[in-house]
């Protein structure tokens, strides 16, 4: 039963025309499937509708051919034949009374239409914000009347397509945005200049959207808060601004969604950005209009949600990422079983598929995305087929996520982990700065485990292959993950680094995870190009050791692009004044020195320094799997029935990548699998084409 504390985030709100049943609103978010995998896409939004989500948005969904982002993936209404895909989603979120919006986009100088190669455009001549050497066009009053009516026609198909809310989107330097700057709107007619002509396309699009579809759909409007929508780097209000524009537009639209610009806030890690960051944003915004006001922060607490609510903060509670990690919270909250929440880490694996043009993932969820075409239900799953028990060896994020999902399915389990603690590389790696949040990964599975008579846990029980077969257990998973590799091997050495110094100058990141910290001069070697490289680089900067962090690539980490930790992380070791050496290959380690060599030209360089750390690669810990195949195939007869590697043990990888490998294991145990088409593959309809 839910805690009475609770009962304000179930009240319904009215937003405009329609009404959500409760405070839960699931914020439009990227899910790198777009127009391109309707199917997935509806899958996904269904379980937030059935997890209980009031409110379930889609991602930006462009409006024209002229608004095209690739590689990442859009939703699109361009014309009728895209409504049949959006009418998937609504009716699956219908089906379980929450309401459906979608975030239509016009994208500005967000956007090069690298696909359509339509013309950019935006309020002037300006460069592309996206790094693309293409300047948008500069609109003239057609192409204003244009804009609008491509997005009157866009919000009419929503209608068609049974939306309940449609977005109009000021922010995150899309089109009208760059209306909003008054340093990018420097236009000299009706549309530009003061503040009142600044605004003019904004309101003229609300107006036209409520008069579109406002009798039925709610208008709800994402801003920005600290920008006025602004963007291109400086596009801050003069001072008042803000207030004025309210005095004009804050009743105008049925909802504000308020975030801020700067995604590295608004969607902060957990590792830079604390939960509730955008609360004096989106307080000031609260106090200008008397409409409903949804934001973000993370928020996985229930008592952190009501107090956003009782000190005035916001109306409507908005998530993307804890609606990832789990789409089942509200409901969760409602039935009083606060401990089986699956909080959000604050890792942003989620924000991945978008950079990548991939159907989003989720380090703590492994079932998104693969609602529709695995059949992976997050809350339920297939009872055992079998009385078979399951021995898995290693109580890792992929041991752990395993013996969770067949405990679940009521298989009898014994897992077992060589250390005192559970968790594996997620135990240790949370004692780095600024991942203490990881440890939910391990926490969450632990709690649910511990509440299964049939899932026993056996602690400081290091498994030899001996050992193993005594048991007797009719399936084997070896979940014993990896460990780093000290001998330079990477992607950009994939013959290793000969010339290296005796092992004990040597370090790897086990060395600093097992909590042996080197001293004095230290180079950290970052051929690995996530968070590894940056977060030992800070941690033994700030235990005094002078740092010098040398990486192949031509920016620091650069994978993390997709995470967005490459600009914060680079920021702050350029303020704990760690030394940044890009473009630059190892080449040669003796004790005093190393010797780089620049990826351009072959210039070598030399830095002293006593100790090496190499983040490079890790080697699978797989010699106990080996050993039990070995014996396995020379028994004449033997009682496993399967022996199988997960997680890193398999192919070493992020953490979401154990935890799905753990999960995936679970769910084929005993089931048939059709080894050629073991997932169903999304297409767009192709009678529509
Ligand atoms: P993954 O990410 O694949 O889950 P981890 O490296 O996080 O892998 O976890 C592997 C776990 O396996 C560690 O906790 C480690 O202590 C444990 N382990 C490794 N070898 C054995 C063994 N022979 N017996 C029991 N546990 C083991
Ligand atoms: Fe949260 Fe990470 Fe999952 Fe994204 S991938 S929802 S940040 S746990």
């Amino acid at each position: 039963m839910r805690d009475p504390r609770y009962n304000i985030l179930f009240e319904p709100i009215k937003i405009g025309p329609v009404t959500a049943k409760n405070r839960f609103y699931q914020v439009p978010h990227c899910t790198g499937s777009g127009w391109q995998r309707p199917r997935i896409l509806a899958g996904l939004r269904e379980m937030k509708a059935e997890g209980g989500w009031a409110v379930v948005n889609t991602e930006y969904c462009s409006v024209h051919p002229s608004s095209d982002d690739p590689p990442h993936p859009c939703a699109s209404l361009w014309d009728d034949r895209d409504i049949r895909a959006h009418a998937l989603m609504t009716e699956k979120v219908h089906a379980h009374g929450a309401l459906a919006g979608v975030e239509l986009c016009i994208g500005g100088a967000r956007m090069a239409n690298l696909d359509t190669r339509e013309p950019s455009m935006s309020a002037v001549s300006m460069p592309n914000l996206a790094g693309n050497p293409f300047q948008t066009r500069a609109m003239d009053l057609d192409d204003i009347k244009e804009v609008r009516r491509w997005h009157r026609n866009a919000a009419l198909r929503a209608k068609t397509a049974g939306f309940d809310v449609v977005y109009v989107y000021a922010t995150h330097g899309y089109l009208i945005s760059q209306f909003l700057s008054p340093t990018i709107n420097t236009r000299t007619d009706e549309y530009g200049g003061s503040l009142e002509n600044r605004i003019r396309l904004l309101r003229e699009i609300i107006d036209d959207t409520k008069d579109a579809v406002g009798d039925t759909m709610a208008v709800a409007v994402r801003f920005s808060a600290e920008t006025n929508g602004g963007n291109g780097g400086d596009g801050l209000p003069e001072p008042g601004e803000t207030e004025e524009m309210f005095g004009t537009l804050g009743e105008l639209p049925d909802l504000w969604d308020i975030n801020v610009n700067d995604y590295s806030i608004e969607m902060g890690l957990s590792r830079f950005v604390q939960q509730g960051a955008l609360e004096p944003y989106v307080k000031k915004i609260k106090s200008l209009t008397s409409k409903p006001v949804v934001s973000v922060g993370r928020f996985t607490s229930p008592d952190m949600m009501v107090s956003q609510i009782k000190h005035g903060v916001m109306d409507l509670i908005g998530a993307a990422r804890p609606s990832i990690a789990d789409p089942f919270l509200p409901r969760k909250i409602e039935e009083g079983r606060l401990e089986d929440i699956r909080e959000c880490i604050g890792c942003n694996i989620c924000y991945m598929g978008d950079g990548k043009g991939v159907p989003i993932r989720c380090t703590q969820n492994p079932t998104m995305s693969e609602e529709w075409r695995r059949g992976w239900h997050p809350e339920k799953i297939a009872q055992k087929k079998s009385d078979s028990s399951v021995l898995i060896i290693g109580a890792g994020p992929a041991g752990l996520e395993a013996a969770h999902s067949l405990g679940k399915r009521g298989y009898s389990v014994m897992l077992a982990e060589a250390d005192r603690e559970l968790g594996g590389r997620v135990t240790k790696e949370a004692k780095l700065p600024g991942l203490a949040e990881w440890i939910r990964v391990r926490d969450y599975r632990v709690q649910q485990i511990e509440k299964m008579n049939h899932v026993e846990i056996f602690r400081e029980s290091e498994m030899t292959a001996e050992q193993v077969l005594e048991v007797g257990a009719d399936h084997i998973a070896i979940a014993t993950g990896a460990e780093w590799r000290r001998d330079g091997y990477g992607p950009n050495a994939l013959g290793g680094i000969a010339d290296l110094a005796e092992p004990k100058s040597v370090f790897t990141p086990d060395d600093i995870l097992n909590g042996n910290l080197p001293e004095g001069k230290v180079v950290i070697y970052d051929d690995d190009h996530y968070y590894m490289g940056t977060v030992i680089a800070e941690l033994i900067r700030k235990s005094g050791a002078q740092v010098t962090l040398v990486t192949p690539a031509d920016t620091i980490s650069s994978w993390g692009y997709y995470t967005y930790d490459r600009w914060r992380a680079q920021t702050r070791l350029m303020e704990l004044e760690v030394d940044l050496v890009v473009s630059h290959g190892l080449r040669y380690f003796d004790g005093n020195y190393v010797q780089l060599e620049c990826g351009y030209t072959g210039r070598e360089k030399t830095v002293s320094t006593n100790v090496l750390v190499l983040v490079t690669a890790r080697s699978p810990k797989d010699t106990l799997f080996e050993e039990l195949s070995r014996r396995c195939s020379q028994a004449t007869q033997s009682n496993i029935i399967t022996l199988k590697k997960i997680g890193d043990c398999d192919a070493p990888a992020i953490i979401a990548a154990a935890v799905y490998s753990g999960h995936r294991y679970a769910r084929h145990l005993d089931e048939t699998i059709d080894v050629d088409n073991p997932l169903k593959h999304d297409r767009v309809f192709f009678e529509d084409a």
